[in-house]
């Protein structure tokens, strides 16, 4: 009776799967949100009213065939969901969890209009958890060998995204990364209450059961030469992500008690998965008051897991508005939730202390005219200056490139920001100027996200296996 209701979304509300209580999320790095269950899967899954030119495939950066898969899971068929899923993405389990579906396919459900959007990313990430849970496996059975290898540098989801594609053609994926576990920042950045650890560990079994090989602890240009890796492969794919730190540039940047973001959020995974070198690597939030600067991704996951570390108070202290923030709104609810002070039009001009920081001198800001990407810019209020006391300030301003000093030996050329050129629209998709180089996610585009590094990554496979003419 359910399946025959075309006008369930009128009768059934959007809901979101349960978190899991304040206290539990306050100091366990487990993911917040409990599992949907078939039947709240049907229910969520039927609403969807199968428009006819969906607007929800079209803003998902990998195209996924949603209305289909939506429609396979509310009969409860996970199976064939799982198998359509995977014809378009390459993590569907990741990008369920951690996407920003309120500005990309939930944000342009036609149910958004009044009635709530269908729960999308919780039903792909259904489908994939489901499906594995049933021991199901990717199909390898049909694919033809070509005799081909291409090395692919970095394991995060760009290079993951050409591995799989590259292997489900007949070509041996082999991947480089300097970290010992697959992922790149969906490891090593991503913190497990978004995204637990072991969702990667699978993920690596799967692979490797396809046939990609991982070369881990591996770093490229220090482990091993380039030009090794250059003489033994037919092709390479680069996906090595972007990692200098923005700074400030005011005063008191370099005081103890200041530290990068992601520094802060990798010594916290290598604590809690047991990579730590030494003791002296863990930065501690423990009986801090703690002061994050910045309005992205990486701002919510240092204030939320500074929570978690037994911070005595966390503030989060942001140039523009709430509506103008980078991150997920999802996350800034999370956050809020968890005890997180948010201040709007914030904007640093230094981080005082004498031997180590005491606290952070912020000027209120009021947006005025647009900048060239349309969003307003923060002008300072004379007169506003504040301090907001801080044992401990993280600094969240995001990434610029860090390409390696290689590339030119080996004409592999940057753009003026120092982005690797490898555009999409040429013979050979997200070729280098080096032909046989390929590259893609972060290093070409800048810091994105994790469905853009997938679908990038994929994409240059293809043009590998145009260029390998396989
Ligand atoms: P990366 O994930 O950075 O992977 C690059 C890999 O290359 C790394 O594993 C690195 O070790 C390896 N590597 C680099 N150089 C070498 C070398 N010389 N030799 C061997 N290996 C090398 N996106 C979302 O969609 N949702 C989120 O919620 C989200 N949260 C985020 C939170 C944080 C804290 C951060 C920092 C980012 C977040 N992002 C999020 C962005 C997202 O993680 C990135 O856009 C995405 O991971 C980029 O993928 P990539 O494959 O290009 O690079
Ligand atoms: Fe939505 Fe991301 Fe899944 Fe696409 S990959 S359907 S944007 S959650």
């Amino acid at each position: 009776q359910r399946l025959n209701n075309n006008f369930q979304f009128v009768d059934v509300g959007r809901q979101d799967p349960k978190k899991k209580s304040i206290s539990t999320r306050k100091k366990q790095f487990v993911e917040i949100y409990e599992p949907f269950k078939q039947e709240q899967v049907t229910d969520q899954a039927h609403r969807c009213l199968a428009c006819g030119n969906p607007y929800c495939e079209w803003k998902c950066p990998v195209h996924n065939y949603i209305p289909n898969w939506l429609k396979l899971a509310s009969e409860g068929n996970i199976l064939e969901a799982v198998e359509l899923s995977h014809q378009t993405n390459t993590l569907p389990e990741v990008c369920g969890r951690v996407c920003p579906q309120d500005r990309l396919c939930e944000g342009s459900c036609t149910l958004n209009a009044g009635f709530g959007a269908v729960t999308i990313g919780n039903v792909e990430k259904y489908i994939t958890d489901t499906a594995f849970a049933m021991g199901w496996k990717p199909d390898m059975s049909k694919v033809v060998p070509t005799g081909k290898r291409v090395a692919i540098i970095g394991a995060g989801p760009a290079g993951l995204g050409a591995a799989d594609i590259l292997v489900r053609n007949g070509v041996t994926p082999v991947v480089f990364d300097k970290y010992p576990e697959i992922g790149g920042l969906l490891t090593f950045g991503i913190p497990e209450f978004k995204l637990e650890k072991s969702v990667m560990v699978n993920r690596r079994k799967v692979f490797e059961g396809m046939g990609v090989e991982f070369r881990l602890s591996t770093e490229v240009g220090k482990d091993i030469e380039f030009q090794t890796i250059l003489d033994e492969f037919d092709a390479v794919f680069l996906g090595m992500g972007t990692y200098n730190y923005m700074k400030g540039g005011f005063p008191g940047e370099d005081l103890p008690g200041v530290h990068d973001a992601l520094d802060f959020l990798i010594s916290n995974v290598n604590r809690n998965l047991g990579f730590e070198k030494s003791a002296e690597d863990f930065i501690s939030m423990k009986g801090k008051q703690v002061v994050v600067l910045g309005g992205g991704d990486t701002a919510m996951d240092c204030n939320r897991t500074s929570v978690r570390q037994g911070a005595t108070r966390v503030t989060c202290a942001y140039r523009r508005d709430e509506a103008n923030m980078p991150g997920s709104k999802r996350e800034v609810t999370n956050a809020r939730e968890e005890g997180v002070k948010f201040l709007f039009n914030r904007q640093p001009v230094a981080i005082i202390g004498d031997d180590k920081v005491q606290g952070v001198k912020v000027v209120t800001t009021e947006l005025g005219e647009p900048d060239e990407k349309g969003r307003r810019r923060p002008q300072v209020v004379e007169g506003s200056e504040e301090i907001l006391p801080a044992d401990a300030v993280l600094i969240a301003f995001g990434f610029r490139p860090s390409p390696a000093p290689w590339f030119k030996e080996f004409g592999i050329e940057l753009n003026d920001w120092q982005g690797v050129v490898a555009p999409a629209d040429q013979e050979f998709k997200h070729q280098t100027t080096n032909p046989k180089v390929f590259a893609g996610g972060d290093m070409v585009r800048g810091s994105d996200l994790v469905v853009t590094a997938i679908y990038e990554g994929r994409q240059a496979a293809e043009g590998i296996l145009d260029y390998l003419g396989v």
